[in-house]
Formats: C-alpha cells, sequence, structure tokens
C-alpha cells in the first residue's frame, strides 16, 4: 500500500478543530488498510505570525512543495487585525496558491437531500444537486497589469485592472474541466463575456478549438456569465461541469456554494499542472469557509466541509476515488440519519459538537467498510 505525504496547515479558528476531526478520519482509513499516510503539520496565518514574524515560513513552504498534497485549514481573525499587510494571515494563503502555482480550482456544489431544506431555493431545484465549478485562479483580472489608480489631476482619479488571457492559460483550465466532465456526467459548460470583452471572444473561440480537437467525446455548451448566473438560481441541475475565469468563477462558485445550504459543508481543491515526469500535480485542499472567529474554540464548527476536502485530495490527487466515495457516502448517511451540527440544524431541536460530528462520520465509515 502506497503512503502519501500530506502536508497539515490547520491555520486559525477553527481550523485546527475541524483538522482533527480529518486526522481521525484518516487514521481509521489507515488502520482499515484503505491508505495509508503521512502527516507533517505546519503553520500558515496568524499562526506563523506568531511564531514567526510571517505567514508562512520558509521552512514550512519548502515542505508544501514537497507534500503530495497540502491539507489547508483557514486562516485569518480580528487578533492580527493590526498585521502589517505583507504579513497578514490570509498572505500565507496567496503565497501557497502562487508559489505552488494552483490555477485550477474545483468547487463542487453538493445537495445532500437531507440538507434540501437548508437552502433559499427549493427543495425539488436543489435536491441531489451535484455540479462542479472549475475557476480559472491565477490570471485574468485579479493579475492583469496595468493595475492601478491614476490621479488625473483635475480632482479625477482612474481606476484600472486589466482582464487578460492567454491561450495556454484557457487551454489548461479548459482541459482540466473536460477531463473532470469524463469522469462525471460528461458536459461542460464553459462561460465568459465574448459579446462584450475580447478575452471573452478568445476564452470561446480556445474552448472550442479544444474540444474539437482533444475531446469530442464530451458535451460542450457555452453560456454568457451573466445568464448562468439567472440559470444556477433557476433549475441549476442542468449542469454538470462549469469552467469560467477567476472573476467570474470567484462570483458563480459562490452562488452556486449558496444553493447547499451552509458554509460548513463546502470543500475545494486548487489544482496546479501535471509534471509529465512524474504524473504527479501539486494540489491544496481547502474548505471554502474561513476560521470562523465567532465559534472558535467553542466545539460549533461543522467539519464535513475539511473532511469533504480531505476526500477531494483522495480523489484528485492519490487516484482513491472508491475511499473518496465512501467518504461522501458516511457524510450522507450520517446527515439522513438527522446528526447536525448547529450552523445546518435548521428548525432541529437539538444539535452536535465538532468532535461528536467526526466521530460519527468515522463510526459511518466503518460500518460501510464492514
Ligand atoms: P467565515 O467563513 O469564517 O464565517 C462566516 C460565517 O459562517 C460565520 O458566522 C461562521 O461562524 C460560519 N461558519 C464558517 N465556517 C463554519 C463551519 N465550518 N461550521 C459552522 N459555521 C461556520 O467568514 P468571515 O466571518 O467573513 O471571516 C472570518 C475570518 O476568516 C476573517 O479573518 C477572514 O479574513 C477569514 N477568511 C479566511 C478564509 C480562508 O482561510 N480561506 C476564507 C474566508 C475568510
Amino acid at each position: 500500500m502506497a503512503t502519501y505525504n500530506i502536508f497539515l496547515l490547520p491555520g486559525d479558528g477553527i481550523g485546527p478543530e475541524v483538522m482533527t476531526e480529518v486526522e481521525k478520519v484518516a487514521a481509521f482509513m489507515g488502520q482499515a488498510g484503505l491508505a495509508s499516510f503521512n502527516f507533517e503539520r505546519g503553520l500558515v496565518g496568524g499562526a506563523a505570525y506568531d511564531a514567526h514574524g510571517a505567514s508562512i515560513s520558509e521552512d514550512h513552504m519548502a515542505l508544501a512543495q514537497a507534500a503530495d498534497a497540502v491539507l489547508f485549514g483557514a486562516v485569518g481573525g480580528p487578533k492580527w487585525d493590526a498585521v502589517p499587510y505583507d504579513v497578514r494571515p490570509e498572505a500565507g494563503l496567496l503565497r501557497l496558491r502562487k508559489d505552488l502555482a494552483l490555477f485550477a480550482n474545483l468547487r463542487p456544489a453538493i445537495c445532500y437531500p437531507a440538507l434540501a431544506d437548508a437552502s433559499s431555493l427549493k427543495r425539488e431545484i436543489v435536491e441531489d444537486l451535484d455540479i462542479m465549478i472549475v475557476r480559472e485562479l491565477t490570471g485574468g483580472v485579479y493579475f492583469g497589469e496595468p493595475k492601478q489608480i491614476i490621479d488625473l489631476g483635475n480632482g479625477q482619479k482612474r481606476g484600472i485592472d486589466t482582464q487578460v488571457y492567454d491561450t495556454y492559460e484557457i487551454e489548461r483550465i479548459g482541459r482540466v474541466a473536460f477531463e473532470l466532465a469524463r469522469k462525471r456526467k460528461n458536459k461542460v459548460t464553459s462561460s465568459e463575456k465574448r459579446n462584450v470583452m475580447k478575452s471573452g471572444v478568445l476564452w470561446n473561440e480556445v474552448i472550442t478549438a479544444l474540444h474539437k480537437r482533444e475531446f469530442p467525446d464530451v458535451q460542450l455548451e457555452h453560456q454568457l456569465a451573466d445568464s448562468l448566473g439567472m440559470q444556477l438560481v433557476r433549475w441549476p441541475k442542468q449542469f454538470d461541469v462549469i469552467v469560467t475565469d477567476n472573476l467570474f468563477g470567484d462570483m458563480l462558485s459562490d452562488v452556486a456554494a449558496m444553493l447547499t445550504g451552509s458554509l460548513g459543508m463546502l470543500p475545494s481543491a486548487s489544482l496546479g499542472e501535471t509534471n509529465p515526469k512524474t504524473g504527479k500535480r501539486k494540489a491544496l485542499y481547502e474548505p471554502v469557509h474561513g476560521s470562523a472567529p465567532d465559534i472558535a474554540g467553542k466545539g460549533l464548527a461543522n467539519p464535513i466541509a475539511m473532511i469533504g476536502s480531505f476526500g477531494m485530495a483522495l480523489r484528485y490527487s492519490f487516484g482513491l476515488g472508491e475511499a473518496a466515495d465512501m467518504i461522501e457516502k458516511a457524510i450522507s448517511n450520517v446527515l439522513a440519519s438527522g446528526l447536525r451540527t448547529a450552523d445546518i440544524k435548521g428548525d432541529a431541536a437539538s444539535y452536535v459538537s465538532t468532535t461528536v460530528m467526526g466521530e460519527a462520520i468515522v463510526a459511518e465509515l466503518k460500518a460501510l467498510v464492514g
């Protein structure tokens, strides 16, 4: 059985609390002979600032580079509001994304039937929803130059951001989306604003050509990003994989997130390019939520987003799809049994702690393994 090296960066607030539950899941998988993991632990965010005066130390960056995958909790909190901008907690996450060249952000939006009533949309619209948003993460308007505010000298200023995409950036994110679709329902919806943006025209052309050349077996459709936003809340189940740029992906993935009810339920993966020699790719897995300082230390955090992120690591970094399916099934069964953390309790009279939820998922895994 192969051993996978995972670098754990629990971070701040509820990060360490939810990471502890992942370690229990991983320990069980080791005992059950499903997989074997070697964990190293590091500091990131406010915790790293307190220890080293940086949001991540060079030593811990090197460990992140060397690992088979990084599991990241969350960073930030009021304690570090006044630290210098360059070493603020969030800078640690941005550095990881940049140095590991994580250009593909995968955000699944899954609505477990037991939680369909927690969505702001009607049950029939969201029940059993399973879509994947693939967002380009290292290009586009967030990074394009020029990016500045110019003083026009007449009492006016001009703010400039530049939306810029090169062919290779669109091709590599498109490839991630098409490959994912092949393992799902075989459909990709590509989204841009080609009606008003040149980068959208190029995006559309490149995705269309890539599809024709390498993925003709996958169904491809194009939707303008504004219309896609509308369709996401009208009938989200029409989608399988959605691929879009950094800006639209940022917004559309948040819309999709809310279809599923709670931030505490949402995992994510950020992937780099596959090394042709080793077949491996850099990857970081993290829940979508932040450090939730309002509930930190109270045992109230929902560990499902963090455990789901670990499940994504099994699937996308280690090729352990069956083990990942088992984790999703265990989560689904525990929710169906009625167990709830506070964030997803809805009208229920009681709720359980982070630890009880984590241990219930491990117990369910044991039952599934038999
Ligand atoms: P947040 O996601 O931390 O919390 C938003 C709300 O959701 C809070 O009420 C919180 O209690 C609740 N919540 C979040 N995760 C939960 C979970 N697992 N279980 C139960 N409830 C949960 O966002 P915020 O309040 O805007 O930010 C708090 C801090 O986190 C800030 O310092 C922010 O910069 C940081 N942040 C970090 C990341 C990250 O590390 N990737 C992402 C977003 C925010």
